[in-house]
């Protein structure tokens, strides 16, 4: 079982955005950038490219939705997106808010207390 399984179960705890039956958007414990959010389709598949076209197109439908709730909660220049997964095997896209490339390059992190997690993970929440 992955851990992004355990979060989407709840026995492991997240800052939560939002959630529908197929798909669970939360904060990324370490943020390349304030706002910086995993959506996870809640059937564990290893890799991207394997999800099924139709939980693939729809994983990136709503990975839109919260993107576009990220940028209105965030200040950036834009959302980008990314796929890895080498440290989790069980998809994910990171949405991470840019101020510059380096944000999106996994080479500089950000630290955020539990109240600052928290009041991310509702302003984007609100926005959705
Ligand atoms: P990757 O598999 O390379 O795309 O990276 C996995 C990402 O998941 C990293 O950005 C981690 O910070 C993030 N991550 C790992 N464990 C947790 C967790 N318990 N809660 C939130 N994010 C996590």
């Amino acid at each position: 079982m992955s851990i992004f399984t355990k979060i989407i179960s709840g026995e492991i705890p997240s800052y939560k955005v939002a959630e529908n039956e197929k798909f669970y958007a939360f904060l990324d414990i370490n943020p390349n950038a304030k706002g910086h959010t995993l959506v996870v389709p809640k059937e564990e598949v290893n890799k991207l490219f394997d999800l099924d076209e139709e939980l693939y197109n729809e994983l990136m439908s709503f990975s839109r939705k919260i993107a576009i709730a990220i940028e209105k909660a965030v200040p950036c220049k834009r959302i980008g997106l990314s796929v890895i997964g080498l440290e989790v095997p069980h998809v994910h896209v990171h949405l991470i808010p840019l101020q510059a490339m380096e944000d999106i390059q996994f080479i500089k992190k950000v630290t955020l207390q539990p109240e600052e997690f928290e009041a991310i993970a509702k302003a984007i929440a609100d926005n959705l």
